[in-house]
């Protein structure tokens, strides 16, 4: 049966055509035919999932489905027609890198040029986010390897300085091998380190192997005051048994390491139907994995489309009357839970405790009711407001150590206080994922709304599965900025 029509491109030619995700036996995927190059098939969700993140849809503001935008997806440096503000944007300052990682989509130090902006440049692609409307709250520095340039410390000081939340996304080797370099990061921002980290045996991180080094990466954070949140590319056989190992090792340094973001990899290149098939892996596959490897601890049913934080951000709007951050992806672009863990070292989703759907229904609602009330009105919403979140938690089943009541009157009744959630993100683990797309499995209708964005040197922005998909973007822009190698910045 049909499900949704929708646009995407040949993988051969990549000129754009018509495509309809359909299901088949609980499965959905996309089919789309080019006239010269034929008929492509790709699985892309079991349908209950995709019937949940679908129910989500509306959450995201003035969707309008397949909306025509002229040039999409060729025209992103020049287009105002996207549909999603930037909430993280990427400035990839290097493509040099100590390790050379066979699936790295940036190919950095084989591509046989430099890619390295100076620092002034850096410091245009930093203005240019916080001069957005709205403005970016956040960066991602990545590469290659970021801390191979002598002047990164620099550059994070001056985003720090523009008030932005800084990830750095590296592979840890310079974090590990210096507590000096560490604590001079940390002076600088402190970053959040979003260190890409494939699994705790030797065959899942035959890589990067960083998971030889992890306790010193770990040690040195810490001591720093930096924390971390580990980034694991899944690759089918290779570490899709990993997943619930690192999410546990994750909450034994749970002082730290504050979250796990899964990414399953992304094809490039020409691949066959039956090599795709055989490697393709996708968030209902992450979420039947997990179940299973945890024993059930976390369900497939516990995982929440990303546009479900929506309603918080328009309650804090309402509330506070500044902007908050709008993620507006696309619900079939990533997923996310929380893990509590309680005194006793038990690891609980909020799911369990939480009736989430109707919790995310009750912020959707008085949103809108608080932005249009009088002063008197919205006190006596507000009382009502906490007390209908009071009723979607199960105080049985909640943990005892968890004072989610206390913590949801603190947040809305003094948002800009941030001691509570400080204390509560102690104990909290952030697990989400994103299926980044490829050719085979790129839809429109998902790159439209694309909230993750890379920054060019001439300061433009392009949505990252747009740039790392196959369809030239960042051949284009490295090429145009590239350098001879062997030329390094030393800042
Ligand atoms: S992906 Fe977004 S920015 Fe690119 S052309 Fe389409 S709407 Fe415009
Ligand atoms: S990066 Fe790709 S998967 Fe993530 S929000 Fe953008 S389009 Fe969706």
């Amino acid at each position: 049966m049909v499900l949704i029509k929708t646009k995407s491109v040949c993988p051969e030619c990549k000129k754009v055509i018509d495509a309809e995700l359909y299901d088949k036996d609980g499965i959905v995927y996309m089919r789309k035919t080019c006239p010269e190059h034929g008929e492509f098939i790709e699985r892309i969700s079991d349908l209950n999932e995709f019937n949940k993140d679908l129910n989500y849809l509306d959450l995201l503001y003035e969707y309008i489905p397949s909306k025509d935008i002229p040039g999409c997806p060729y025209n992103c440096e020049s287009c105002n027609m996207h549909q999603s503000p930037t909430v993280l944007g990427i400035i990839d300052v290097t493509n040099r890198c100590n390790l050379r990682c066979s699936y790295c989509f940036a190919n950095a130090a084989v591509a046989g040029w430099l890619y390295e902006p100076e620092l002034d440049i850096i410091k245009k692609q930093i203005d240019y986010l916080r001069n957005m409307n709205p403005p970016a709250p956040s960066v991602l520095f990545s590469g290659g390897e970021p801390t191979m340039r002598e002047d990164f410390i620099d550059i994070v000081r001056y985003a720090r300085d523009k008030k932005l939340f800084i990830l750095v996304a590296t592979n840890g080797y310079k974090i590990a091998s210096s507590l000096e370099y560490t604590k001079k990061l940390a002076e600088a921002g402190p970053p959040t380190i979003y260190l890409s980290f494939d699994g705790l045996t030797d065959k899942s991180n035959k890589e990067k192997k960083n998971h030889l080094i992890i306790d010193k990466i770990i040690d040195n954070c810490k001591q720093a005051g930096i924390g971390i949140v580990l980034v694991p590319t899944i690759l089918k056989g290779i570490n899709d048994d990993q997943i619930w190992p690192i999410i546990k090792f994750a909450t034994e340094h749970i002082d730290v390491i504050r979250g796990v973001n899964f990414q399953p990899i992304s094809f490039c290149g020409r691949m066959s139907r039956d090599l795709r098939e055989k490697e393709r892996y996708t968030i209902s596959d992450l979420g039947r994995d997990l179940e299973k490897q945890s024993n059930g601890i976390i369900k497939r049913r516990d995982w929440y489309p990303v546009p479900t934080v929506l309603p918080m951000t328009k309650l804090f709007e309402s509330i506070t009357g500044e902007k908050g951050i709008m993620f507006s992806s696309h619900p079939l672009c990533g997923s996310a839970t929380y893990l509590f863990k309680d005194e006793d070292d038990k690891l609980i989703p909020f799911p369990e405790f939480v009736d989430v759907d109707r919790f995310i229904r009750i912020m959707d609602k008085y949103g809108d009711e608080l932005e249009k009330s009088s002063k008197l009105s919205r006190s006596i919403k507000m009382l009502a407001l906490i007390k209908d979140l009071f009723s979607t938690i199960d105080n049985d089943k909640k943990p005892h150590n968890l004072k989610i009541q206390n913590l949801l009157k603190e947040v809305i009744l003094h948002p800009g206080d941030m001691d509570a959630l400080t204390n509560f993100h102690l104990h909290t683990l952030f697990i989400g994922t994103m299926h980044f797309q490829d050719l085979y499995n790129l839809d429109l209708e998902r790159l439209k709304y694309c909230t993750i964005h890379y920054i060019t040197p001439q300061c433009t922005r392009i949505p990252f599965c747009a740039y790392n998909g196959d369809l030239g973007y960042r051949e284009k822009v490295e090429q145009r900025n590239k350098k001879e190698y062997g030329k390094t910045n030393k800042g």
